[in-house]
């Protein structure tokens, strides 16, 4: 089987599809898997085709570099219309070449999903937050700053969307685009019980396949408890707030470990307490095997990872996105007793494997076999 792979330039999004890769490499499945420099590695470890989409991001200039830091939704899907449009030929000519049978594409990434329209072939979703529907979506609460990104950003998106359509994408609009619909093939990397509204979600289209991690044993806690805290790969300039942990644990009877992110210099902490180390990159799951207490921004992955691993999370959410996984974590495992629990609940999914059937079965459901 042929599987046309896409996704965005984030770890977040990146990691959990990496097991899913490696069980249809596994099971003698071809995977072509657009992305980017940065993630070659572990995409070609996994057994994959790379293809690296970096030369055809768009350019961005001071003010779009701004918005962008300031997480933007409407500049980041400008920036994601005009990527569809620079990759639409080389798209093209690989769906003309290659006949993937199936097209499995991230929810944030429009290019792989407007690829699988536009040559009508069946389409896969990889979400790697919660599934969105009009129920869920109740979970996101936005600022006030968000919800005025989204709403004055309308005409600037619907430029960008009309500019698809001779290239025969069409796009009725970007919550048309970004929404699951009730019949959109799609694989969750959570549990059933963890999303929230998760009745609203047919059996037959979604499959909650749970955190896809590479396991790593829980290591005996000997000697000073050890806090771990990040705030993820994409929104970590937050100096304040590595400062405040720092305060708050100097001179105390416990280790503490930041994970500041690649953007972020440590240099900027100045000389760190004798409990102290920050790092710009830690093998995070390394890290929760022998760790306390986890303070999360509440990435999906990481706020999964923590609870797979039974760390107790302080929740730090700074998005929409992050305080919905906040408020589902924190309905779900105040104490270390949740997060055992969860722990048992996540394991108990079906995991790459299960991801890899769905993905197989969509396929063949299309080929008419
Ligand atoms: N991660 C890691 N080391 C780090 C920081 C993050 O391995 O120092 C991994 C983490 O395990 C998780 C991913 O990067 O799998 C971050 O994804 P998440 O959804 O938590 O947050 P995002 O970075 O997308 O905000």
């Amino acid at each position: 089987m042929r599987v046309l792979w896409f996704c965005i330039p984030a770890y977040g999004h990146t990691n959990p599809t990496i097991e899913v890769v490696r069980e249809l490499v596994r099971r003698g499945s071809e995977v072509r898997y657009y992305s980017f420099e940065e993630f070659r590695e572990r995409i070609e470890g996994a057994g994959a085709q790379f293809v690296a989409c970096d030369p055809f991001l768009p350019p961005v200039d001071a003010r779009a570099e701004r918005r962008l830091r300031r997480v933007s939704t409407t500049e980041m899907s400008v920036q994601s219309f005009r990527t569809v449009a620079n990759l639409e030929p080389v798209v093209s000519a690989d769906v003309a070449s290659w006949h993937p049978d199936v097209v499995v594409s991230d929810s944030a990434c429009f290019w792989g999903k407007l690829a699988a329209a536009k040559h009508g072939l069946p389409w896969v979703c990889s979400t790697t937050t919660f599934a969105f529907n009009e129920h869920s979506s109740k979970y996101m609460s936005h600022s006030a700053s968000e919800l005025a990104d989204l709403v004055l950003g309308l005409p600037r998106l619907n430029r960008e969307i009309r500019k698809l359509r001779p290239l025969g994408y069409h796009v009725k609009s970007v919550l048309d685009i970004v929404r699951n619909k009730p019949d959109d093939d799609t694989i969750v990397y959570t549990s059933r019980t963890f999303q929230p509204c998760s009745e609203t979600f047919d059996e037959g289209h979604y499959r909650f396949v749970g955190p896809s991690v590479r396991d790593v044993a829980s290591k005996e806690k000997v000697g000073r408890p050890l806090v771990y805290a990040s705030l993820g790969t994409v929104i970590n300039d937050h100096p304040g707030f590595y400062r405040t942990l720092i305060d708050a644990l100097r001179d105390t009877d416990v280790d503490l470990l930041i994970s500041c992110g690649k953007a972020f210099d440590p240099a900027q902490l100045g000389e760190l307490p004798g409990n102290v180390r920050v790092e710009q990159y830690v093998d995070q799951m390394e890290v929760l095997s022998q760790a306390s207490l986890f303070v999360t921004h509440c990435g999906m992955n990481s706020a999964s990872e923590g609870m797979w691993m039974g760390v107790p999370e302080l929740l730090f959410p700074l998005t929409g996105e992050q305080r919905a996984v906040a408020k589902r974590v924190a309905e779900d495992e105040r104490l270390i007793e949740g997060s055992t629990r969860m722990r048992d609940d996540l394991r108990s999914c079906v995991g790459p494997a299960g991801a890899a059937d769905f993905i197989e079965q969509v396929a063949r459901r299309h080929m008419g076999a």
